[in-house]
Order: structure tokens, then C-alpha cells, then sequence
């Protein structure tokens, strides 16, 4: 089935959503929803993970659905898409930084939202300390939570450390930045057609975190693992995902 219309995928950002199209993400948010519990639930999981509705690239307005549907958590992948975002919606709005995250814009990202609640792409103590020195300056009783990401595929078009060498970065981020809380890994799946085909992602990712979890002298279970996009959500849940990233299955495709 496809829920989302032609017409809204198209949207310029300027535009007005029309009711249709606000119906139509209520439900593929529901339908997101009900899914990962589904999933979360055939897998035995006790509660399901949380959602982090992607929303790089649309509209302040279709967030504001998403809102006003109990929807708090967002992700974005540009900066100057949370700097303009960011002052439209409500304070209790948690922004979630998925995208690669270039040392020189981590100032204006911890500027553009005192709300923002977890950057999951740290690959670098370099970009670690620095978002430090700028929680520091902005907010030193608030501190930030991040994912260390890992390339769990080794694609050269993808950021993120070498599984071998994650435990090692959560581990040094953990004792030089105090203002970061390292509360996980990310990783993006590989995407071919074939079905399945990010499976060994994911469980490098579950493996990643052991050893992580050693390195930081905590239980592998208090770690995060966001994995998982509109393809291959399920899978991501039934491997483990505490935090799942969805995007254009809520949203609409993009542009
Ligand atoms: C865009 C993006 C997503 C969401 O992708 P969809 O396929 O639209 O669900 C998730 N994670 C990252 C890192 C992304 O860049």
C-alpha cells in the first residue's frame, strides 16, 4: 500500500499541508508504530524501542503533525536544518543529529537547540572533545548524550570507526569529555534489494557493544544500539535495535 500521495512528497517547504496529507502521515506514524511493536514483541522484547522520526529535508509543518501525535523525538541530519527548526517547535521537542557531523558546525548545532538530546555520530575524539568544549560554553549542567557510529560495513561512502576500534573511542570519550554521556553505538545498515542484507550489520553492531560496554565498565544492556531505517526497521528490532531512525515511511519520500 502506498499511504503517502504524490502530491506530498512534492510539497515545497513553503507550501500548506493540506488535511489529506495530514491524515496520511498520522497514519504511517501509526502504522510505524504498531510495526515496531510487532516486531519488538515477536522478538520477546519486553518493551519496544524508541522511534526517532527522521525528518531531514521536510517542513516544519509536517513535524508539527507528528507532534501533535505524541511524537517528541527528531532526527536531522543537517545543521542548518536544526538551527532553522529548532526555535518552530516546542521546547519539549528532542533533537536527535544523525548525519556526519563536521567538527566546525558542532558550535552552531549545540547553538541552534538547547534542547538538542543526543548527536549519534560521533566518529572522532576530535569531534568528541569538541562538542565538549561547546556543551561547556552552552550548557555545562545539561550534558549531551551520544552514539559512538561504526562502520559496520567498511563502505568507504559511509562514516563512522572500524568495529575494532569502538570500545577504544567510547572508552576515551568516556574519560576525557564529562559533559558527554556515551549512552551507545549507531550504525546504518547496508542496503541492497536483497532482503536481510543488513542482518550482519546489526549483529556486528550487538558485538560492538560488548566490547564497548567492557571498555566502559558498564552492562552491555544500559547501551543504546541505534540501527535500523524505513527498509529494514524490522529487522533492526528483531537484532536488538533500542532506537530505531525512520524517515520516509512517516514523512513521505524525499526530493
Ligand atoms: C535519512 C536517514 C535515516 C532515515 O532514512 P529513511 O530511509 O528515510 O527511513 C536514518 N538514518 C540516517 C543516518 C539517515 O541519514
Amino acid at each position: 500500500k502506498v499511504y503517502i500521495t504524490q502530491s506530498m512528497a512534492e510539497t515545497p517547504a513553503q507550501s500548506v499541508i493540506g488535511e489529506g496529507d495530514a491524515a496520511a502521515l498520522a497514519y504511517n506514524l501509526e502504522s510505524v508504530r504498531a510495526r515496531i511493536a510487532a516486531a519488538a514483541t515477536a522478538a520477546g522484547r519486553p518493551s519496544p524501542p524508541s522511534l526517532v522520526a527522521v525528518s531531514k529535508t521536510k517542513p516544519v509543518e509536517l513535524l508539527r503533525i507528528a507532534y501533535d501525535r505524541g511524537q517528541r523525538d527528531f532526527g536531522e541530519n543537517y545543521v542548518q536544518e536544526v538551527v532553522a527548526k529548532a526555535p518552530q517547535m516546542p521546547a519539549d521537542v528532542r533533537w536527535h543529529f544523525i548525519g556526519h557531523l563536521q567538527s566546525n558546525k558542532a558550535k552552531d548545532l549545540v547553538a541552534a537547540a538547547p534542547n538538542l538530546f543526543c548527536v549519534h555520530t560521533v566518529d572522532s575524539l576530535k569531534l568528541a572533545q569538541e562538542l565538549q568544549k561547546r556543551i561547556a560554553a552552552a550548557r555545562p549542567d545539561n550534558p549531551l548524550a551520544i552514539m559512538v557510529q561504526v562502520n559496520t560495513s567498511a563502505e568507504a561512502s559511509k562514516s563512522g570507526v572500524a568495529p575494532a576500534d569502538c570500545a577504544a573511542l567510547a572508552a576515551e570519550v568516556a574519560r576525557s569529555c564529562p559533559l558527554l554521556r556515551v549512552c551507545g553505538l549507531m550504525c546504518i545498515g547496508k542496503y541492497s534489494a536483497d532482503e536481510g542484507s543488513a542482518l550482519s550489520d546489526f549483529e556486528a553492531l550487538v558485538q560492538c557493544r560488548a566490547r564497548a560496554a567492557e571498555a566502559l565498565g558498564v552492562d552491555a544492556a544500559s547501551l543504546e544500539l541505534s540501527m535500523g531505517m524505513s527498509h529494514d526497521f524490522e529487522q533492526a528490532v528483531a537484532a536488538g535495535a533500542t532506537a530505531v531512525r525512520v524517515g520516509s515511511t512517516i514523512f513521505g519520500r524525499r526530493g
